[in-house]
């Protein structure tokens, strides 16, 4: 068996990783030697480059695995003439080389031209040597390359950088950031993910430059946002709401905002950040977290010196779904995303109709999200009024729930019920209307459990209804 198909992949990649990181040398998987081989056997340079060096070093497996060559992309063309290949990156050098359905993509050397628009470079320059391909990456951390012997080559600190855990710019930040400002989300990316700091000289710049990150697409700045939020991301949003705020203006306002409560020992910015931060790494729940109180600043009101909020989750909502169209979120994001946002501070008591009524509107997925918004949002709270959420008691509920429609003793849909259109029809009901008025009148009735989900006796029902 392949170790990319074992299951024991994890334990393999684990010694794999320990004995080749005492020695310092990236173990390269079969497949993208293979490719490193064919070049190098036609002649040309290949190494390994970027992320995997990276992941490689900080002992986590590699995701993707990135080839350069100093091969021209025709050269590149020729040596893959067996293997099947993707050109649409040919233009600024990248070839997709697959191997057992697995993409690599191979990456001429190359410096990039001027960025006049600050989203692509105006022209891409080939170059004959590595060190000058290193120089274009954004960090040292990801300027690293290996050999196909797993020999690193490091010409700008990246290693001493990843001992210190630090994100530095290759080259002068300014320039850096000017050329292509998503580097700044990049940084942050990074920062969240890896749990690096930032380097002073390159945090300077990116906050200087951040304006610019107005000319950057709404989709490079969604994936690189996406990645800061799946990350370990309090400390960069704590430091960053200044650079945030140019993508999502409204953060701005909740910055410091007071809230003169005492459910509340943190401004809204703050407590935002925290909930984010304490909630599972689902990109719905924490992209609600981010957005459920950020239209608090337009509700304030106040009543004897003590702040009030209402009609804030309609705000916020209505704040989310604009902001995540301009970022161009994906509609089904921004449902589940705007759902919770205008559900969040609703309460939901502990009772079995409420539950059925809630995985009624929203589906099981859906629900328990909102229950880990609801935890994160009060953890984030002045701890003074205990437990309340109960999500123990809810959880316990739904699984009886759950557990009692599997065995059609309970419900929660018109698809679960016991009885169905056919079997009103045979009691004598024309198909129209009148029969989806009475099957949802008898599905209200079995989630505000006064009927059980009995076929007979909701059969029974309705003949008293009819007089039959
Ligand atoms: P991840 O593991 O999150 O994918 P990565 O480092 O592989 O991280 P990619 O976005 O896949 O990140 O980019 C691959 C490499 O290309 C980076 O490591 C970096 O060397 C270089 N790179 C990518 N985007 C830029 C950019 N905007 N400016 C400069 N270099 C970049
Ligand atoms: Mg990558």
């Amino acid at each position: 068996m392949g170790w990319q198909d074992s299951s024991s992949r994890k334990m393999v990649w684990k010694s794999i990783n320990e004995e080749n990181l005492n020695k310092r040398k990236v173990f390269i998987p079969d497949a993208p030697k293979q490719l490193m081989q064919v070049l190098l056997d036609a002649g040309y340079e290949a190494y390994v480059v970027g992320g995997c060096v990276r992941d490689f070093l900080l002992g986590q497996e590699p995701h993707d695995w990135d080839i350069c060559t100093n091969a021209l992309p025709d050269q590149m063309k020729e040596c893959f003439a067996n293997y099947r290949v993707i050109e649409t990156g040919l233009q600024h050098g990248t070839l997709t080389v697959m191997v057992d359905h697995v993409g690599y993509e191979i990456t001429t050397y190359r410096i990039d031209g001027e960025y006049t628009d600050h989203r692509h470079p105006d022209s891409v320059q080939f170059v004959g040597r590595l060190q000058e391909d290193l120089m274009r990456r954004d960090f040292t951390v990801n300027a690293m390359a290996a050999d196909i012997s797993g020999k690193i080559r490091d010409f700008y600190d990246g290693q001493f950088d990843l001992e210190h855990k630090w994100i530095r710019c290759v080259g002068d930040p300014d320039k850096r950031f000017t050329e292509d400002p998503l580097r700044i989300f990049r940084a942050m990316r990074f920062e969240s993910k890896l749990g690096f700091a930032i380097e002073e000289k390159t945090e300077d710049s990116m906050r200087r430059h951040r304006y610019l990150l107005q000319h950057i697409s709404a989709e490079r700045i969604n994936t690189e946002l996406t990645g800061i939020l799946m990350g370990d991301c309090y400390s960069t949003l704590a430091c960053f709401p200044d650079i945030l705020s140019v993508c999502i203006p409204e953060i701005k306002q909740c910055i410091g905002f007071q809230q003169n409560n005492p459910h509340h020992n943190r401004n809204v910015w703050d407590h935002t950040l925290f909930a984010v931060s304490v909630a599972p790494k689902d990109i719905y729940t924490r992209l609600a977290l981010l957005y459920h109180d950020i239209g608090k600043p337009l509700c304030y009101s106040e009543d004897s010196g003590v702040g009030h909020f209402y009609g804030h989750a309609a705000v916020s909502r209505d704040i989310a779904e604009k902001s995540l169209r301009n970022l161009r979120f994906d509609n089904q994001t921004i449902k589940l995303v705007t759902q919770l946002v205008e559900a969040h501070d609703r309460t939901i008591e502990p009772r079995k109709p409420v539950i059925r009524r809630c995985l009624n509107k929203m589906g099981m997925d859906q629900f328990l999200r909102l229950l880990d918004v609801k935890e994160a949002d009060y953890a984030a709270q002045a701890q003074i009024y205990g437990d309340r959420l109960h999500k123990a008691e809810i959880l316990q509920m739904t699984d009886e729930i759950i557990a009692a429609q599997i065995q059609q003793k309970d419900c929660f849909t018109l698809k679960d019920l016991a009885v169905n259109g056919n079997d009103l029809i045979q009691l004598g009901y024309k198909p129209g209307k009148k029969i989806g008025m009475i099957l949802n009148q008898l599905l209200e009735m079995v989630i505000d459990g006064i009927m059980e989900n009995d076929k007979a006796k909701l059969i029974d029902w309705v003949k008293n209804q009819k007089g039959v």
